[in-house]
């Protein structure tokens, strides 16, 4: 499938609806959904750079955002403060992969598997990118969690259990919510096991 090109009139409008002006970032003209900043020298230079954006950072999207925002347009022609919030293809590529090896269970390496790449429809990653992005997740969220678990009355609850060999362990977080409710989330649940070729922490010597 050959890529999509905006029809006649459109980039205009790619950049009056994806993008906030100058006056109104302070700068530079900024796309309303990464906010990624670029430089534009007046209609006479065309719209190749919000063209160029767009069709870089939302191959699969933009089209249907676009469609989107023209026929809300036409039916309150009240576009202002309405842009869906959506993200790059890279972000959902790694979203999908990370998706992929946490809900099976699979090793990181996986994303590197030749096989798993042939039969996938991802994008290939290497292992060091996903554990990357991985920590870069866990990182906000544990952002988000600041924000929404209180300061103080704050519990840490442990749950383990063994299947077959395996030592599972949950680590929960637990307040308060006020008369009597409680809630919780789970911070992190996996296996728990010593690797093979590891030494008990006493049997090994000091330097
Ligand atoms: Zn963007």
């Amino acid at each position: 499938m050959a890529a999509e090109k905006p029809a006649k009139g459109e980039p205009a409008l790619m950049k009056d609806l994806f993008f906030d002006p100058p006056e109104a970032t302070g700068g530079k003209w900024k796309c309303k959904l990464c906010e990624g900043a670029l430089t534009w020298r007046g209609s006479n230079s065309g719209y190749s750079a919000f063209v160029q954006h767009m069709k870089g950072s939302y191959s699969s999207t933009w089209r249907r955002d676009l469609d989107e925002l023209k026929s809300n347009n036409a039916r309150n022609g009240n576009l202002d403060g309405y842009v869906r919030r959506t993200v790059s293809d890279k972000a959902i590529n790694l979203f999908n992969w990370i998706d992929w090896v946490v809900f099976e269970d699979l090793p990181f390496s996986a994303v590197e598997n030749p096989r798993m790449r042939k039969y996938s429809s991802l994008q290939p990653i290497t292992t060091d990118t996903l554990m990357k992005y991985m920590e870069l997740l866990n990182q906000r969220v544990l952002g988000k969690l600041k924000d929404y678990v209180p300061d103080s009355n704050v519990y840490l609850k442990f749950d383990s259990w063994s299947c077959d060999d395996e030592h599972y362990t949950a680590v929960n977080l637990s307040w308060s919510a006020g008369k009597g409710k409680r809630e919780k989330c789970t911070l992190c649940c996996g296996v728990f096991d010593l690797p093979e070729d590891m030494e008990m922490v006493e049997n090994v010597e000091d330097d």
